[in-house]
């Protein structure tokens, strides 16, 4: 018999299975608690299951969907984790400590299709979608990494890939994760990150209730288009109407994120051109300088640059905040995920 990965089921297809092979439905419930509040490592820990049931669970199933390869934790006390997965494919993701907050920056594709000119996974091209087991999987390592003193509080879609490029799989991975059986995460305190699919956006705000983040780069198309092939397929015009017509409880906002390229597109004109793009849209915009890396054609502008971009913006009544991009020292900032770490 195949072994299933026991971290793909969301709760009611997990009782599904419990029943298929023979039990009761509320033992559904308890797997989902060892797998997600108590972060067993092995079914031995599972007490409460009889012996046979966590044989058939030992021999039927798979617990871990990644293993942890490699951690580097950077002078700022990020940490970047290393996963391999069952063929071999290594992925990464970020912890990140902001007190009071723990963010995870969990990855949602091995490389990625999209081909964005400044970002080093888009070099890697495509290897291939991560499994719902292997989405969540990151978080409880990362979770299993800190220990139960401190929980991360936050998770964004912004490490390798295109989630929406991958949505049958975040979006079942969204539902394990905010299911209040398991890790119960507010769908205040996570955000998925996309280059704005448009199809795929409508329906993730029609399934889950978590935040949006839009990235944008650039407030015309030519330059977007220059920047991220996709702004072909969907120019800035379908993407805005997509993004007027998100469904958002009135006290939410889209985030745009808007990477900072020196005299590509952080000129003050670029600026004015971002406020009205964005005059019509419930939104605030995450400014990101540029991390720099030997295989990306651009530079970070200087700190007055991006501090007189933020500036227009907050002066036409944009909310504004800079990124501080952390872990940089490590290869773990925006951007520079590409899983080629070497362990020592
Ligand atoms: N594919 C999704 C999510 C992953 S990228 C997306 O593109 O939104 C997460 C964020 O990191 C995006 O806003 C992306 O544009 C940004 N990013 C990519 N390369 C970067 C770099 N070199 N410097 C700074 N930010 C970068
Ligand atoms: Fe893919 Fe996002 Fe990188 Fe673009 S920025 S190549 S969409 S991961």
């Amino acid at each position: 018999m195949e072994r299933v990965f026991i971290k793909d089921f969301p709760l009611d297809a997990l009782e599904t299975w419990v029943q298929d092979i023979g039990e009761r439905p509320f033992r559904a419930r308890q797997i989902f608690r060892h797998l997600y509040n108590r972060l067993i490592r092995s079914w031995d820990e599972c007490s409460d299951l009889s012996k046979g049931f966590r044989t058939q669970l030992e021999y039927g199933t798979r617990l871990n969907a990644v293993e942890t390869a490699a951690t580097e934790e950077a002078a700022d006390g990020t940490r970047k984790f290393l996963f391999r997965l069952h063929d071999g494919k290594l992925i990464e993701s970020v912890l990140i400590p902001d007190p009071p907050r723990l963010t995870a920056c969990v990855s949602s594709q091995v490389g990625c299709a999209l081909g964005c000119r400044f970002c080093l996974t888009g070099t890697m091209g495509l290897t291939r979608n991560l499994s719902t087991a292997e989405i969540v999987d990151q978080l409880v390592h990362m979770q299993q990494a800190v220990g139960p003193e401190r929980r991360i509080t936050n998770i964004v879609f912004m490490g390798m890939g295109e989630p929406l490029a991958n949505e049958e799989a975040l979006l079942r991975a969204l539902r394990i994760l905010l299911d209040s059986t398991g890790f119960g995460f507010s769908h205040r305190r996570i955000t998925v990150s996309t280059v704005g699919l448009v199809p795929q956006m409508a329906r993730l705000g029609r399934e889950s209730p978590v935040n949006l983040a839009v990235s944008l780069h650039a407030a015309d198309d030519e330059t977007r288009s220059r920047l991220m092939p996709i702004n072909r397929k969907y120019p800035l015009a379908t993407l805005m109407e997509a993004c007027r017509a998100y469904p958002m409880p009135s006290r939410k906002r889209i985030t745009f994120e808007y990477i900072l390229l020196k005299d590509v597109n952080d000129r003050p004109e670029d600026a004015r051109r971002l406020v009205r793009l964005l005059s019509t849209a419930r939104s605030k915009v995450n400014l990101i300088p540029f991390n720099p890396h030997p295989d990306l054609p651009f530079e970070r502008p200087s700190e007055e640059r991006v501090l007189a971009f933020q500036d227009i913006l907050q002066k036409a009544h944009c909310t504004a905040t800079i990124r501080q991009s952390r872990g940089a020292d490590i290869r773990a900032a925006c951007g520079q995920l590409a899983a080629r770490m070497v362990s020592s």
